[in-house]
């Protein structure tokens, strides 16, 4: 089971390697990535430098082209592919499908893996883009049970890659436009749920914080309260009187539990969320998920997440809170 780790800069690339990752994923420094803040991300030549890092350390290195290429901004996205192969990224990680073609055709050779932004949750799906495309691998959407995992991982024609740790997404990934409403511009398309340039904060004498995207208020934060990054599916709003976080409360999605389970299931590899997040973050989650893995691997039947490691993990979460999200839900 591969560990495949996030790093928003060369800093997080190197403590994700110091601290056990088996592959790194990356981005470049433009809307061609679902991670698309102002000051993350790499250019070409920070992306090479990373990948020589790496690669003297045994490590591999994706490259996430995971957004949909726009009217107009083809040329963009293309060329996203193009350094990729050039760069010598062990892989590339795209949604849209004219990318998946056009990459097919051009770099046979360069692995190609699905996103989560491409929403696959079925074996027929897969099927598709392993044919047409030739991907190698696909990244599983956060909204399927473990047994739905279980199942599609039995016929997949591809490696199945999962998320193990990290921020949520309540949507089928690829297709939120919660964002768009507010701003007109989405993860899909400007890589970013709410892109910084929309976001605005306002402080009250009595110390009350506001968050605002393009005007919408998204949530308001008592003197001292801890204040998030302002997602609409993550803010409070008042429906039928009552205020609260309507879609999603803060929380973080923690498989630690089901390690065994994925083993078992064939999961290729446990993918941790965040490429926004510091070095610091970094550091403490990806040698937490190394050390579980390791045991895991070593003796399944006997696995067991130690409390320690959830406790550090349950402190770097989202309201200091975790769930299994839907891998534990009954519903299908
Ligand atoms: S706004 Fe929320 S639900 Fe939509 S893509 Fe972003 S994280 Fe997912």
């Amino acid at each position: 089971m591969e560990l495949v780790c996030p790093a928003g800069n060369t800093t997080a690339l190197r403590t994700a390697i110091d601290n056990g990752a088996d592959t790194i994923y990356t981005g470049l420094s433009d809307a061609t990535n679902a991670r698309h803040f102002p000051g993350l991300n790499f250019s070409p030549d920070q992306l090479a430098q990373g990948i020589s890092e790496a690669h003297k350390r045994g490590v591999r290195v994706l490259l996430a082209v995971n957004t949909y290429a726009q009217p107009g901004g083809w040329e963009r996205w293309r060329s996203a592919v193009d350094q990729a192969a050039a760069l010598g990224v062990d892989g590339i990680i795209l949604a849209d499908i004219g990318l998946l073609d056009y990459a097919a055709r051009t770099h046979p050779n360069l692995p190609r893996h699905l996103s989560v932004q491409g929403s696959a949750t079925s074996v027929e799906a897969l099927r598709f883009y392993h044919e047409c495309f030739g991907i190698r691998r696909a990244v599983l959407p956060r909204v399927l049970s473990l047994a739905q995992v279980q199942q599609i991982a039995a016929d997949a024609p591809v490696e199945l890659e999962v998320f193990g740790f990290g921020s949520l997404c309540i949507m089928a990934e690829g297709r939120c436009l919660l964002s768009s409403y507010a701003t007109g511009e989405s993860p899909n398309t400007a890589g970013a749920c709410s892109p910084a340039g929309h976001v605005r904060w306002d402080e009250t004498a009595d110390g009350t914080l506001s968050s605002r995207l393009n005007g919408v208020l998204i949530d308001r934060f008592k003197a001292g309260e801890k204040a998030g990054y302002p997602t609409l599916c993550k803010g409070r709003f008042t429906v039928a009187d009552r205020t609260d976080h309507t879609l999603e409360p803060p929380t973080s999605l923690n498989t630690l539990d089901l390690l065994p389970a994925l083993h078992r299931a064939g999961i290729t590899a446990i993918k941790l969320e965040g490429r926004q997040r510091s070095p610091g973050y970094i550091r403490q989650v990806v040698a937490v998920w190394r050390q579980a893995i390791d045991r895991c691997l070593a003796a399944p039947d006997a696995y067991t997440p130690e409390p320690g490691e959830q406790a550090r993990l349950s402190a770097l979460s989202e309201g200091s809170q975790t769930t299994l999200g839907a891998y534990s839900r009954s519903w299908q």
